[in-house]
């Protein structure tokens, strides 16, 4: 019997504007809790909500970059449920008139690709946080309520946990591309529910949809979905009883556990909100925001595979996070380099950020922008090493000292003396001290030990803190050795 999984996803992501989404407070993260509300996101009788037009935007931007239609005409709705971090009693999101839907997103799961159907990105507002004290007491904190979010829902078009996971990392950087959301799940800030079943194709048999919650990281993702699928599997051949529920993912055991069972969508009475007009977005300001859409990342690196002729592996890693694209080029225009520029940003660049960073796994704010060096410093040091002035070991210490106090490149090597010594009378002083130094190599060597130079190299770049000129002593030494 061959069951295949079917995972969708649901995405909720807050949107990075100054104000809440239906009233003027501030949508900040955090602050003394209940200090940024107001009647309205309290749902107070009698206050009237107002959409937020940035937010809205946001949403089209959202939709166009995953190829969706962009409704001409959209309701909010209600979406009634009790639950004390929601003081309404009801949220207002869309149902079944999204402000866009029918996109699609292509993915790059080790090198094949995936077609993932986007079902729709809407808009709704965020709920309260409900804080249960130690002492047993419980609170709640309205600062995030009415804050603007997105739902991107897709298809149940995934078949692994692997493709969830690529799908999760490119949403989170088209968010961040666009600007529409900092997307770090850390804060909660981007979220995300799996649904999982399997599908029997012969029979038409399928497993009950579980929803899996409580998802913090998208390891957590990955390692649930697996589990997940892996469980239903289990309970076919077992023959064990399965429901439609909503299951949370125990991060310490590794394993889901029921929740509750499944609400259906009537047991939320949605009806369109009468406090709010219909949306109708005109089609110049769609074709606006179309226009403004960024480079996204798949165009990008695309790009830097074409332009600058680097392998998809540079082209991945620079285009990660779009500030540290904007670097690599301004290096590889100033050095005239690309894969020297991409060697130097992918390699001690990115160390330097990743050692000062210590954040959790893609976290954003931790960007090139705390970066020390501008552009053309690296590509100052391209060229030191290009024009033969310092090899690539001491340009290394080099990039550490300049990072340290500011200094160029070109400074640090003439003020330290770091600069190498091609200088062939100096270098054959050495040369011939290295040789004294070392008479078992030498005599090695002559009876035909290629390896025996290393040993007399090896001096020299001691004796000279590794500034000889690698190339330079080996001839020296070989023409000397086979001289005598
Ligand atoms: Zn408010
Ligand atoms: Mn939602």
């Amino acid at each position: 019997m061959s069951w295949r999984p079917c995972v969708g996803l649901e995405v909720h992501a807050q949107l990075r504007t100054d104000s809440k989404m239906f009233c003027s407070c501030s949508s900040d993260f955090g602050g003394e809790p209940n200090s940024r509300c107001c009647p309205v996101c309290l749902g107070l009788p009698g206050s009237l909500p107002m959409p937020n037009r940035q937010a809205i935007e946001y949403v089209i931007k959202t939709g166009l970059a995953l190829n969706c239609q962009v409704a001409e005409r959209c309701r909010f709705a209600r979406k009634n449920y009790f639950y004390p971090d929601l003081p309404k009693n009801y949220q207002i999101s869309q149902y079944d008139e999204p402000l866009t839907h029918g996109g699609y997103m292509d993915l790059d799961v080790d090198g094949t690709t995936v077609h993932i159907r986007v079902r729709r990105a809407h808009l709704e507002e965020d709920t309260g946080k409900n804080i249960h004290l130690p002492d047993g007491r419980s609170v709640v904190d309205y600062n995030r309520c009415g804050v603007p979010l997105m739902e991107v829902v897709t298809e149940p078009d995934f078949t692994t946990a692997e493709e969830v996971r690529v799908y999760l990392t490119t949403l989170r950087q088209v968010l961040r591309y666009l600007a529409v959301s900092d997307a770090d799940m850390e804060k909660g800030q981007m979220r995300c529910e799996p649904t999982v079943n399997l599908i029997n194709d012969e029979t038409g048999q399928r497993t009950p949809k579980v929803e899996i919650k409580n998802l913090n990281s998208i390891r957590s993702v990955f390692e649930a979905v697996e589990f997940e699928l892996d469980r239903q599997r289990d309970a076919i051949e077992t023959g064990e009883q399965m429901w439609q529920e909503t299951r949370r993912w125990d991060e310490n055991h590794g394993v889901t556990a029921t929740m509750r069972r499944k609400e259906t969508a009537d047991d939320y009475m949605y009806f369109p909100d009468p406090d709010l007009v219909p949306l109708a977005p005109s089609r110049e300001w769609v074709e606006r925001v179309r226009k403004e859409l960024p480079e996204l990342p798949a165009e990008r690196r695309h790009r830097f595979m074409e332009e600058y002729a680097l392998p998809l592996y540079d082209a991945t890693v620079l285009t990660e996070e779009q500030t540290v694209a904007e670097y690599f080029e301004a290096v590889a225009h100033v050095s005239g380099d690309p894969k020297a520029s991409s060697n130097w940003v992918m390699g001690e660049v990115l160390r330097h950020l990743k050692e000062r960073r210590g954040g959790p796994e893609g976290s954003p704010g931790v960007g090139i922008a705390d970066f020390p060096l501008p552009p053309g410093y690296v590509a100052e040091l391209i060229a030191l090493v290009n024009e033969g002035l310092i090899s690539s070991t001491i340009a290394k210490d080099v990039f550490a000292r300049s990072c340290e106090d500011r200094r160029t490149p070109r400074e640090i090597v003439e003020q330290d003396g770091l600069a190498q010594i091609s200088d062939t009378g100096e270098l054959e002083r050495i040369v011939d001290e290295a040789i004294a130094a070392n008479p078992k190599a030498v005599e090695d060597f002559r009876g035909g030990a290629e390896k025996a130079l290393g040993a007399m190299v090896g001096y020299i770049m001691r004796a000279t803190q590794g500034k000889a000129n690698p190339q330079k002593i080996n001839d020296l030494l070989r023409s000397r050795l086979t001289q005598e």
